[in-house]
């Protein structure tokens, strides 16, 4: 009696892992690439597609980004490296240099204070500021995209489990009703 009570879950768990196998591989619908059947991302690395059944936020966004923040986003992309305070840095001494006329090859252009570099930076500062606000106002849309996405799945899945309570407990019910069948006899 023992041994047939473990058996069973062991010849179950390898039918399920043969299912597995067997189950059929996906294909990419954007690149038509084969996927394991398991895989979450298309396995081609220049098409990464997301393979689940409902919406992903990074698709989502990128399919409907404009070009002024795709702009804005490879900006602020460079603005937080250290190569922006490195190139400043570079060309404020450059700037500096020149001015003091210590190369003969370029006249004085901009003498002490500076009012020409003064001018740049600001004009610089003013597109820096909207560069920023614009991939501020997308990281805000990001959050709430992805906070939708997650309340769909959440919410499809909550159904999903809802379906499966009501199967088990009708299986349940007709377990009892087969049991009391046969002990009545
Ligand atoms: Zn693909």
């Amino acid at each position: 009696m023992s041994a047939q009570l473990f058996e069973a879950p062991m010849i179950e768990g390898a039918l399920a892992g043969r299912m597995a196998e067997e189950r059929e591989a996906i294909q990419c619908p954007v690149c038509g690439g084969a996927n394991k059947a398991d895989a979450i991302f298309c396995a081609n690395a220049a098409c990464g597609k997301a393979l689940g059944p409902f919406a992903y936020v990074h698709e989502e966004l990128a399919a409907k980004s404009r070009w002024y923040e795709r702009l804005a986003e490879r900006a602020t992309d460079f603005i937080s490296r250290p190569h922006f305070l490195v190139v400043h840095s570079l060309w404020f001494l450059l700037w500096l240099v020149l001015n003091t006329g210590l190369f003969a090859i370029v006249g004085k252009f901009d003498i002490y204070p500076y009012n020409l570099l003064g001018l740049i930076l600001s004009v610089e500062s003013i597109f820096i500021t909207g560069f920023l606000l614009i991939s501020q106002n997308r990281q805000n849309a990001h959050a709430d995209k992805r906070a939708e996405l997650d309340y769909e799945v959440s919410v499809r899945t909550y159904r999903e489990i809802d379906e499966l309570k009501e199967l088990v407990q009708a299986m349940q019910a007709q377990v009892s009703s087969l049991e009391r069948t046969i002990r009545s006899r």
